[in-house]
């Protein structure tokens, strides 16, 4: 655990996220500033900055989670396929020193996302649609 980290915050409770997932090991949750809607970030709970840092069991956590809910939140934004990428370490643009998974939601020619790099914001959604997006996400994955 960091104490300033903003991803261990969120686990912590201590920032507001809008959860689509959590287990012992690891939690997913909507990026506030989404590539594409319904895009999430599915993190361990241990503060670790790049994924070769990582305890087996984090990592293998971390990738059963990916597995369990690309799937459902595919389906929740209706979206056939996704991007699925990892910011590793700062040079590659990684912004949190958290680890984390991006799952955006993709359609043929959208054109958006991982064209322009991993993460090319569209602009923060609001609550409301935030909320909502969660809940049919957490519909799918339960
Ligand atoms: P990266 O550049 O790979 O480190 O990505 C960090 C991601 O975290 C960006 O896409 C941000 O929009 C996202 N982010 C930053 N702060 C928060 C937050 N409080 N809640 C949800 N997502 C966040
Ligand atoms: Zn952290």
């Amino acid at each position: 655990m960091s104490e300033s980290c903003i991803f261990c915050r969120i686990v912590r409770g201590e920032i507001p996220s809008y959860k689509v997932y959590e287990d012992e090991k690891t939690l997913a949750f909507l990026d506030i500033n989404p590539s594409a809607p319904g895009h999430t970030l599915i993190i361990p709970k241990a503060h670790e900055c790049r994924v070769e840092d990582l305890s087996r069991e984090d990592a293998e956590a971390l990738f059963r989670a990916l597995h369990g809910l690309v799937a459902g939140i595919q389906e929740a934004m209706d979206a056939p396929s996704s991007s699925i990428g990892i910011n590793n370490g700062p040079e590659s643009g990684q912004e949190v020193p958290h680890v984390h998974i991006h799952v955006i939601p993709r359609r043929r020619g959208d054109m958006g996302g991982i064209m322009q790099g991993l993460v090319s914001a569209t602009g923060r959604p609001s609550d409301e649609d935030l909320r909502a997006i969660a809940e049919r996400i957490r519909e799918k994955v339960v």
